[in-house]
């Protein structure tokens, strides 16, 4: 389990736009944080500055006791999921779940138990040698997960994975992979624009406004829901 904590974190683009303000704010290590705010207020650049995606302007970013700012993506043992799912078409379930293995210098006993092993718990076992194009959106949401939980991450983000499911399926999915994330200790960070969602998987809240921290809490606290 991981911790994520950020210092004082501002970010600019074009030397003059400040989409991010002072950020200060610490992830527990296991902690469901979810941010929530208007299109616009910084989700989206918050995660990728996690991510390593996007550089830091000001101040510092931490992972445990470590100093990330200056750290490649590939060094952060963090996985992302995006609101398209970015699956690859022409690769097979199978491959995609496994392709990020093949860089880790893994022997190919290890990938193919490792994608075994993450099929069977997320009920992708007969469909390991399908295309994307032939799976339901739940199914390319799961081989999405897979492919973020198949590496032993020990962070995750999720950009908006739910929005293109249907209501009943995003039913399913929140307590699959609020489930997932509790049974592997993974420290979540997951933007949404539902407020079902955020209530119901977030240990807490963080609402973003014009790049500042309006608020941060419990459900409870934030929605007045227990
Ligand atoms: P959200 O995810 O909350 O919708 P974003 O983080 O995508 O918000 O965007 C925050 C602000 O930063 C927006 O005003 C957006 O226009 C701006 N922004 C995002 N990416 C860039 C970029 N590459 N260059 C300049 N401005 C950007
Ligand atoms: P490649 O030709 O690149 O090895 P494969 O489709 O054979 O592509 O497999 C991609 C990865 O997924 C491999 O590491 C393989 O071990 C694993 N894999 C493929 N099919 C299965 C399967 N049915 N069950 C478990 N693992 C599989």
């Amino acid at each position: 389990m991981k911790q994520v904590s950020l210092n004082n974190v501002v970010k600019t683009y074009d030397k003059q736009t400040t989409v991010l303000h002072n950020i200060n704010v610490t992830i527990e290590a296991g902690e469901f944080f979810v941010l929530v705010g208007p299109s616009g207020c910084g989700k989206s650049t918050m995660l990728r500055m996690i991510a390593g995606l996007e550089d830091i302007t000001a101040g510092e970013m931490y992972i445990d006791e470590q100093v990330v700012n200056d750290l490649p993506p590939v060094k952060r043992e963090l996985s992302m999921v995006f609101q398209n799912y970015a699956l690859y078409p022409h690769l097979t379930v199978a491959q995609n779940i496994s392709f990020g293995l093949h860089a880790k210098k893994m022997s190919k006993a290890t990938i193919q138990q490792r994608v075994e092993d993450v099929a069977k718990t997320l009920q992708l076992t007969a469909y390991l040698t399908r295309k994307p194009r032939e799976l339901s959106g739940g199914q390319r949401q799961r081989v999405a997960l897979a492919r973020a939980i198949v590496s032993d991450a020990k962070i995750c983000l999720m950009d908006e994975p739910l929005s293109n499911l249907d209501a009943k399926l995003r039913t399913h999915m929140r307590a699959e992979i609020k489930q997932l994330q509790r049974k592997l200790g993974i420290t979540m960070i997951y933007v949404t624009h539902d407020q079902i969602e955020a209530m119901t998987m977030g240990d807490r809240i963080m609402i973003l406004h014009e790049g500042e921290i309006q608020q941060i809490g419990k459900p409870i606290d934030i929605y007045n829901y227990p």
